[in-house]
């Protein structure tokens, strides 16, 4: 079982991991967008924990709701209605549940992503943070019931996934108006959502 502190831990420490690498962020969103994913994230992950922290929920999908509209009013740009999107789909899946089981937290998590999808439109190689996301999820469906070992499995395929996005060229978003010209940088959303990944498998050891 995964409890709600659990949960409010993976938020807290996906916050830590985006301030620790703010710069980077900023610096591989400067080579393909507008230098802003670093800021963008800090700001919003910082308005989603000081809220959990300020209003504890009690149930998944208050902690989805807190979280999701957090980002979505704090980050702006592309990133804050897809990050917020995935996190307000992923408590209404699991709506009153006050814990989660592997398959539960697999489902929220399958739900998370399919809502970024459905809101941005992309595919899987289009280089945006679906890179990252699609395989994380995947890799976490394999074998929900040791949540632990499902979470860093998709760590894994997140960060592998986002890896994958350096030699592609930008079909959805800012980057994309480069053309060819994107080719040869990582997504700084697929980053952004590998450390996503980390924090989560960070929360469940
Ligand atoms: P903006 O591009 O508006 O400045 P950010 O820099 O915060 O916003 O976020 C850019 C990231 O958003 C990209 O690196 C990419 O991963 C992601 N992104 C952009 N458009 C889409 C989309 N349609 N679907 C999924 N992810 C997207
Ligand atoms: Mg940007
Ligand atoms: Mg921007």
């Amino acid at each position: 079982e995964i409890s709600l502190p659990t949960l409010v831990s993976w938020v807290t420490l996906f916050r830590d991991r985006i301030a620790a690498e703010q710069g980077r962020l900023t610096e591989l969103d400067s080579a393909i967008g507008d230098a802003d994913h670093g800021a963008n994230m800090a700001r919003g992950t910082a308005a989603a924990a000081a809220k959990l922290d300020e209003t504890p929920p009690a149930t998944v999908d208050a902690l989805g709701k807190t979280v999701g509209m957090a980002l979505v009013s704090t980050v702006g740009g592309a990133s804050g209605p897809l990050y917020g999107t995935f996190f307000l789909r992923f408590g209404t899946q699991a709506a009153g549940a006050a814990a989660l089981d592997g398959a539960a937290l697999a489902a929220a998590l399958r739900a998370g992503a399919e809502g970024v999808v459905a809101r941005g439109k992309a595919s899987a190689g289009d280089k945006t943070m679906l890179d990252a996301m699609l395989p994380a999820v995947e890799a976490f469906e394999a074998d929900p019931s040791d949540p632990a070992a499902a979470a860093s499995a998709a760590a894994g395929a997140a960060r592998a996934g986002s890896d994958a996005t350096e030699p592609l060229v930008a079909r959805k978003g800012r980057a994309s108006y480069l053309g060819e010209r994107s080719a040869g940088h990582l997504d700084p959303g697929s980053v952004s959502t590998a450390l996503l990944f980390e924090a989560l498998a960070e929360a469940l050891a």
